[in-house]
């Protein structure tokens, strides 16, 4: 805190106290000492002061004591003084300001006629509300308690322009907060502009002058009061009430002279920020308020996004904006070919989804682009490639989150009627109805959905968050390798963990909405199926919620190492699967191997004349020696079952020293498409050096050289295969 801040607020303070004694010994002269004061309908007297001292103001006597009281709260004029470090003074300061806007603006209510407009709304005529009566706080007020409300931007000043007023208190309201306004001219703005003012569009012009913001602190002093079932004088807990549970803050648009000054440090007491557009000293240590105090020269078109993140507010959507359906009811929904509009990605095309973290000021929250064409631009029934690019930041949002987060993508866009979603990373498939179309569903709605889902789902590490969907096949190739290397690095965090180095696994149950039975056993070298979920991304899953679908096993009671078998993961499985499934083993196939539900990267097989593993992954549609492609091989072995012989995996664990360790791992490897191996040949060739296979990576056979189990067969006996001298399977 600097010196002209205590100073300038304490001037205002006193400036405020000379004004209002001066007003009040008149009222006193003109009605006597017993003459009834009293805001309309409300069993709250003049609520800041009932609320913060406990003394009901009934009569202009009953005043006095107050003044009195704001006397001793005003400090000595600090400046030329000792500077203190410490907002105690101009907290005090504020704090007496209170009272007096308090009494001020009570006293307005016994001129004739009332300067206030008594009603819930604005009308052609009246402007200025005055106090917001008990019926109101019941209604409004409830809605601070049950979320549907999380706040109010008590606004000071005005904008420019007409234009850009009208554009802030949208922004506002679109984040479902109320709008207060006193002192300046921001709500005559907003009805010049066209806007409907009151209560019930949560437009609430209290007064012209800035005291009369001292009804935005009666409301929610109330609020705490009635809701929060806070006693009267207990001003410690309506303070912290307000700080933890109203997410409101001061907007000073214009000059901040030395009475608003006094007025924001008032509001700081209750834990309201104060942001400002101009150059005013800021007043930055945290503790009163949940972050910083006073932030000021923010540019009017971020003020906004700036005042919800300095005071921690958590934005939720309530009701995504997209012309179509939303629900968990779509999630299971299929898209036929003649049905659909548009293909994105899939093994005809290619696409990836991505979600980065990046710096405060880098993300604009709620921006939404779509690069390269649309779906009007896009022919019917045509296939494209497409980018999902999230770009996220956040106060607590750790670069580990990332992987969490664009997990989610899957079950979110999902839940869209007529919006189809497989797969994940950079093997996603999407495809969009025609009727989802028709009814005006665009590429910038994929955008609509992550914003607002991920905004509640994860408001505790997100503030901001923006959403870049390419169509453009160019830029979708160029950032495809941005990813991957991204993807490849989040692997690499894995690199050298084993199994036996750490004491918990963790579950994974996420792809239960579709397969009920399904629970992925995430170690640090096995991977969750799907490949998006790696054990530090579900440890990190559990930080952010610990509650939620990625939670510990503690590894125990040890069956049988070899297998992957421990006594206190079957007994997790077994709850968590809804008793369907007894035993699990980590490191095999052959005997009760994982469940698969749906997202598999891959799937290997027995193949049984050659007693060796096939692993056939997502982007291949031929056939394979199993007699067999993906598609249908998938069908079989998805739904959360476990299917002896065959397995869903994710590809990196093929490159696992746990990889079917039981029965015999990555010597039995025989067959696998001829770009999967390309992809993964840096690790098997490392893995077969390691287990000591001489040039193994060119005896595994793929679909150049077989795609039936005899010519497999063939090709292993040519290149004298380990598969041949190993034990057979069965
Ligand atoms: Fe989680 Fe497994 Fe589904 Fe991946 S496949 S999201 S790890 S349950
Ligand atoms: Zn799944």
């Amino acid at each position: 805190m600097s010196k002209i801040i205590a100073s300038s607020a304490i001037r205002g303070a006193y400036k405020v106290f000379d004004r209002v004694s001066k007003k009040y010994e008149e009222a006193l002269q003109k009605f006597g000492p017993d003459k009834k004061v009293e805001l309309p309908n409300t069993g709250y007297y003049l609520p800041v002061i009932y609320g913060l001292l406990g003394h009901p103001v009934k009569t202009l006597g009953d005043m006095k004591p107050v003044l009195e009281k704001c006397k001793s709260l005003l400090p000595p004029h600090v400046e030329d003084k000792i500077w203190v470090p410490y907002l105690g003074h101009t907290l005090d300061a504020g704090a007496a300001t209170l009272f007096l806007f308090e009494i001020e603006e009570a006293l307005k209510y016994l001129e004739d006629p009332i300067p206030y407009f008594v009603a819930e709304d604005c009308d052609e005529d009246h402007l200025w509300l005055g106090a917001a009566d008990d019926i109101i706080l019941r209604k409004r007020g409830v809605e601070f308690v049950d979320g549907t409300a999380p706040g109010f931007a008590a606004i000071v000043g005005q904008a420019p322009d007409v234009e850009t007023a009208v554009k802030l208190a949208r922004q506002l309201i679109d984040k479902q907060l109320y709008v207060f306004m006193a002192g300046g001219k921001f709500a005559e703005q907003l009805k010049q502009g066209g806007m409907q003012l009151g209560w019930s569009t949560r437009l609430v012009p209290f007064g012209e002058p800035v005291s009369a913001h001292i009804f935005s602190l009666g409301f929610a002093t109330r609020a705490a009061l009635a809701f929060g079932g806070i006693k009267p004088g207990d001003y410690k807990n309506i303070l912290l009430y307000n700080k933890n549970r109203v997410f409101a803050f001061v907007l000073a648009l214009d000059e901040v002279d030395e009475e608003r000054y006094a007025a924001a440090a008032g509001a700081i007491n209750y834990g309201f920020p104060a942001i400002a557009h101009t150059n005013i000293p800021q007043i930055l240590p945290t503790g009163i308020c949940t972050y910083e105090h006073v932030v000021s020269n923010v540019p009017l078109d971020e003020i906004v996004d700036r005042a919800v993140e300095v005071r921690g507010l958590k934005v939720t959507v309530t009701k995504i904006d997209i012309p179509v359906s939303y629900g968990p009811a779509y999630e299971g929904e299929r898209i036929k070919k003649e049905n659909m509009r548009v293909e994105l990605g899939g093994p005809k095309s290619f696409g990836f989804e991505f979600c980065q973290m990046k710096d405060m000021d880098e993300v604009k929250d709620g921006h939404f682009e779509v690069i390269g064409p649309d779906l009007d631009e896009i022919p019917e029934g045509a296939t494209v490639p497409i980018a999902i690019w999230v770009e996220v930041a956040g106060r607590k949002m750790q670069e580990d989150f990332e992987p969490i987060l664009e997990r989610q993508f899957h079950h979110l866009l999902n839940q869209a009627e007529g919006v189809l979603h497989i797969g994940q990373r950079d093997i996603i498939w999407m495809r969009i109805t025609k009727k989802a179309f028709d009814s005006g569903f665009r590429l910038k709605h994929l955008g609509t959905i992550l914003h607002a889902k991920l905004h509640n789902d994860f408001g505790n590490i997100l503030d901001k968050i923006q959403v870049k969907i390419y169509t453009d096949p160019e830029k979708v190739k160029e950032l495809l390798e941005v990813a991957r290397k991204t993807y490849r690095k989040r692997e690499e965090r894995m690199a050298g963990m084993t199994d036996e180095s750490v004491d918990v696994f963790y579950s994974c149950t996420l792809c239960q909405s579709f397969a009920p039975t399904h629970v992925c056993v995430v170690t640090p070298e096995r991977p969750g199926l799907c490949g998006a979920y790696n054990w530090l991304d579900c440890r990190a899953a559990y930080e952010i919620n610990p509650t939620g679908p990625n939670q510990p096993i503690a590894k125990a009671d040890e069956i049988d190492p070899l297998k992957g078998q421990w006594g206190t993961v079957n007994q997790f499985v077994y709850e968590k699967s809804g008793n369907a499934i007894e035993r699990f083993n980590a490191y095999s196939i052959m005997e009760d191997p994982m469940t698969s539900c749906g997202c598999f990267e891959a799937i290997t097989v027995v193949l049984p004349m050659t007693q060796g593993f096939m692993v056939v992954d997502r982007d291949y549609n031929g056939m394979t020696p199993c007699g067999m492609a993906f598609s249908t091989l998938a069908g079989q072995v998805g739904g959360g079952a476990q299917t002896p012989g065959f397995v869903g995996m994710s590809r990196q664990y093929v490159l696992s020293k746990k990889f079917l360790l039981a029965e015999g791992g990555l010597k039995r490897l025989v067959w696998m498409p001829k770009a999967l191996k390309e992809f993964l040949k840096e690790g098997l060739e490392k893995r077969a050096q390691e287990l000591g296979l001489e040039d193994f990576y060119n005896k595994i056979a793929d679909e150049t050289v077989a795609t039936t189990e005899e010519e497999l067969m063939e090709f292993l006996q040519k290149v004298n295969h380990p598969v041949l001298s190993m034990e057979p399977l069965f």
